[in-house]
């Protein structure tokens, strides 16, 4: 069994940005920007952006982190959003989802400028995606291929079942694995939670990918011998015995599906750490499109 190690595959994405970044800069322009809209205090929203900043940092793009509260009017989130489509010196934009009640996730996805979408949430880089043209690849997705492709993991041919039909993760990455890409061709059933038969299809993939948000849903008798299993599912599940009151869980039974698998992501430390690789990607993309 072959660990897909997030540490392993983000370093080597990370190392090559790095390189074109420090080239960018020893040709005397400026570096990559990129700008984050966090709204409220959202514990796990915090902590993923400032895992983006911290990695913009580390392979030296510029950030900006612009902290808006919680109780914010759209309209003001909407203004801020345009500002930053304006500047010419941001090239991606991001706002950390979930947002409050009282603003339309919808509305702010459609406010980002599709050149500086570098979530790929706008339905102009979907539609870009189902067409097959080049676009921003939403992060985790992404990642997700950009792990496939280091681990050297053969696509073409196999049966994958995604689960999970969300915008961000499970329908994008039913597209991607459809494509006629090196790590797609596969043959794909994407399934959801009207989905009756989970078992008999998750059986019969070469490929499982998780997203569906239920700790450890995937267990032993749901996976056949040899198949790669890819985690997304992140949830802070409480635990008194943790340091911080909670475990970060995901969608698979690690220790019981482990030993049948061919290759399978941890959690922490598989999938997460690629959607910031697939983030940083997207964002030397949207410098390199608009310089
Ligand atoms: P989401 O928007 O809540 O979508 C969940 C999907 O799973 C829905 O399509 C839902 O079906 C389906 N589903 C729910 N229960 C199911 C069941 N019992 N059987 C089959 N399908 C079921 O979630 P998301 O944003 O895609 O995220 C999924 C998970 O990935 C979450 O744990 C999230 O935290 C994690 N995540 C991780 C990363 C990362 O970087 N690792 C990034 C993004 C998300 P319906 O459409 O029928 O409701």
């Amino acid at each position: 069994m072959i660990l897909l190690d997030g540490k392993i595959a983000s370093a080597a994405v990370k190392t090559g940005i790095q390189e074109q970044t420090q080239q960018i800069i020893a040709s005397g322009k400026r570096a990559p920007h990129l700008a984050a809209i966090l709204v409220g205090t959202n514990g796990a929203s915090e902590t993923y952006v400032a895992s983006k900043v911290k990695n913009c940092e580390e392979v030296g793009f510029r950030s900006t982190l612009i902290r808006l509260d919680s109780n914010v009017e759209e309209a003001v989130l909407l203004q801020a959003i345009r500002s930053l489509n304006e500047d010419a010196e941001v090239d991606g934009i991001l706002v950390q989802l979930p947002l409050p009640k009282q603003i339309s996730e919808q509305k702010v996805i459609e406010a980002i400028d599709p050149s500086k979408d570098v979530d790929g949430f706008h339905p102009s880089s979907a539609g870009k995606l189902v067409q097959g043209l080049p676009t921003f690849i939403p992060a985790t997705p992404y990642g997700i291929m950009l792990m496939l492709e280091h681990f050297d993991i053969e696509t073409k041919g196999k049966h994958a079942v995604v689960i999970g039909r969300s915008n961000i993760v499970g329908r994008p990455m039913s597209i991607l694995l459809s494509s006629n890409l090196k790590r797609g061709n596969c043959t794909v059933t994407i399934c959801h939670s009207q989905t009756p038969n989970l078992q008999e299809l998750c059986l019969q993939a070469d490929i499982i990918v998780a997203a569906l948000g239920r700790p450890e849903f995937v267990k032993a008798d749901m996976v056949k011998e040899g198949a790669v299993i890819i985690d997304v599912g992140i949830t802070r599940v409480d635990d008194a015995t943790a340091k911080k009151g909670f475990r970060i869980k995901g969608d698979v039974a690690f220790n019981e599906v482990s030993p049948k698998t061919s290759a399978i992501t941890p959690v922490p430390g598989g999938v997460g750490l690629m959607t910031i690789a697939g983030l940083l990607k997207n964002t030397l993309q949207a410098y390199l499109i608009n310089n």
